[in-house]
């Protein structure tokens, strides 16, 4: 696959190679917490492990608590979004005076922010990635003099793993069979659920992978779905 062609509106700004960005956050802008508020926060299946990690919950009951699951008829696979609070903002539940009461565990749209991050795969199926800038008119942290370089953000926000999570997720949700038209069944679609998004629950079910990293495990989740999706060996094998 190659790099895609993307039409980009007007607030995002495409970041050249080393190029930097003026940009810093916190409690002390006047905006403090309002990006936590009428927002679409889709959440991974990193995003899941590390919130429920950082709750001291299990996935499971993560998602039963806090997720909302859509199932659309154009989607390939199910999406899982961070349910929002009735309280005509939609507030963010883990939004306090203080700031974010899951901060070590707050999910990668929340730490990249205002870096944003297109990833591809390239003809050998390695990942590879473009970042820019999106600038929301609401967002004060624009005027705070600081400077930022791409690399740096990701190392200040404790991005990298999240970034390769994601990459990890390629050669499932970016198929060959898939872009051929092949769609995966009501089943199939639960156990992308069952184990991507309740991880800590398909490693305990399986003592052999209780060693394993976050992302190893990951890894191993994917090419068994892959496997059994596409009857075939995946390539992260
Ligand atoms: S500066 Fe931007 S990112 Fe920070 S709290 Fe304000 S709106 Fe959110
Ligand atoms: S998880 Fe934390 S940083 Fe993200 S929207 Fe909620 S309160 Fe804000």
């Amino acid at each position: 696959m190659s790099k895609p062609e993307i039409q980009l509106p007007e607030h995002i700004h495409p970041l050249a190679d080393q190029e930097r960005f003026t940009f810093a956050c916190h409690p002390g802008v006047s905006c403090f917490t309002e990006c936590c508020r009428d927002l679409e926060l889709a959440l991974s299946p990193y995003d899941v492990l590390r919130l429920s990690r950082e709750l001291g919950i299990a996935s499971r009951e993560f998602l039963d608590r806090y997720a909302i699951i859509e199932r659309e008829t154009e989607d390939v696979f199910p999406r899982v979004y961070l349910g929002m609070l009735d309280d005509g903002r939609t507030s963010c539940p883990f939004i306090s005076g203080q700031g974010c009461r899951v901060y070590r565990g707050r999910p990668a749209p929340c730490r990249t922010y205002p870096l944003g991050r297109g990833a591809w795969q390239d003809k050998t199926g390695r990942p590879q990635a473009f970042y820019v800038v999106q600038r929301e008119a609401h967002c004060r942290g624009f005027d705070q003099a600081v400077e930022q370089g791409v690399e740096q953000w990701i190392a200040g926000q404790d991005l990298a793993e999240y970034y390769q999570a994601n990459d990890l997720l390629m050669p499932l949700l970016h198929h060959a069979k898939l872009q051929q038209g092949c769609r995966p069944s009501a089943l199939q679609q639960d156990l992308f659920l069952a184990t991507l998004y309740q991880l800590d629950d398909f490693r305990s079910n399986n003592p052999d992978l209780r060693g394993l990293t976050d992302l190893q495990l990951l890894r191993y989740a994917v090419d068994r779905l892959i496997e059994q999706f596409f009857d075939e060996r995946g390539t992260n094998s």
